[in-house]
Parts: structure tokens; sequence; C-alpha cells
């Protein structure tokens, strides 16, 4: 496969072998390996091999290689490290808290007791949903 890398990412070079990963699976159009900065232990990310830098950007084949490899990893997780639940998460953007310009989904493990990743959730009034969805799916 031809893929696109940016020698200024450093998931490219761990991609490329340029960098050391503590790799937990890997196929043709995927690899995992451990966050060096974890939110919890076994704290996972899921990159394509290929450079692109948004989620929503990512061609069909892609992203289901991307889940099919996140979904089996998850259950290593569960399996291996006995963790009781995951938080599958994408930050798609620097507002979001996309700090590494290059696709990844965070498999972050959770344990009874752990805080909710969302907080303070409020019920929203029909009609504000209702505009949302018009502004989102007419036109
Ligand atoms: P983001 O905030 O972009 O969604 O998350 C980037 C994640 O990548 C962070 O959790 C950070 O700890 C992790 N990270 C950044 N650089 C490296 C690296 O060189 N190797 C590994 N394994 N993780 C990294
Ligand atoms: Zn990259």
């Amino acid at each position: 496969m031809d893929l696109h890398h940016d020698p200024s990412c450093p998931f490219c070079l761990i991609e490329e072998g340029k960098a050391p990963a503590f790799l937990i699976h890997n196929d043709a159009r995927t690899m995992s390996f451990l966050d060096i900065r974890p939110f919890a232990e076994g704290h996972t990310l899921v990159i394509p091999r290929i450079h692109i830098e948004l989620f929503s950007d990512l061609d069909h084949d892609t992203l289901a290689s991307l889940f099919i490899a996140a979904s089996e990893v998850a259950r290593l997780l569960k399996r291996r490290l006995g963790v009781d639940g995951i938080n599958v998460l994408v930050n798609e953007g620097k507002v979001a808290g996309q700090v590494v310009p290059h696709v990844h989904i965070h498999l972050i493990p959770r344990k009874p007791g752990n805080e909710p990743i969302f907080t303070e959730r409020v019920q929203a009034e029909e009609s504000t949903l209702e505009d949302l969805r018009q502004k989102i799916t007419v036109g």
C-alpha cells in the first residue's frame, strides 16, 4: 500500500518504525499502541497507517479498518487487563482537544467508581433540538 506520511508527525514516525512505541496490535491499515501519558492504565491509541488529520476526512475503507481494530483491542483490554468498561473517543480538531494531527481513537479503560467523562448534563428544550435538527439536516 502507498502510505502518505508527514515527517513532523509523531504517529507517522511510529508507523515508519522511526520512533518507539509499545505496540499492542497491527494490521495492514492500522496500528494500536499505549498512550505515553495515559488517562488510565491501559489507555491505548488506534491509528490509521496513513497520515490524515481529521476523523471526518477518512475514506470508508480506512474508517472501517480503524473501528474493527479498535473493537479488537477493546476486547483485548477487557480480557487481559480485567477492564470493566472503555471510553471510545476521538478528538476532532484543536478546539476539541486534538493535539496530534493524525487521526487516533482513544480507548480509555474505566473501572467501577471512576468519574464519568460527561458530567453536568442539562435537559434541552424540544424547540432547540428541532432547530438544530433542521440546521444539520435540511438544505
Ligand atoms: P489528542 O489530544 O491529540 O486526542 O491525543 C493525543 C494523545 O497522544 C495524548 O493522549 C498523548 O499522551 C499521546 N501522545 C502524544 N505523543 C505521543 C507519542 O509520541 N507516543 C505515544 N505513544 N503517545 C503519544
Ligand atoms: Zn501522521
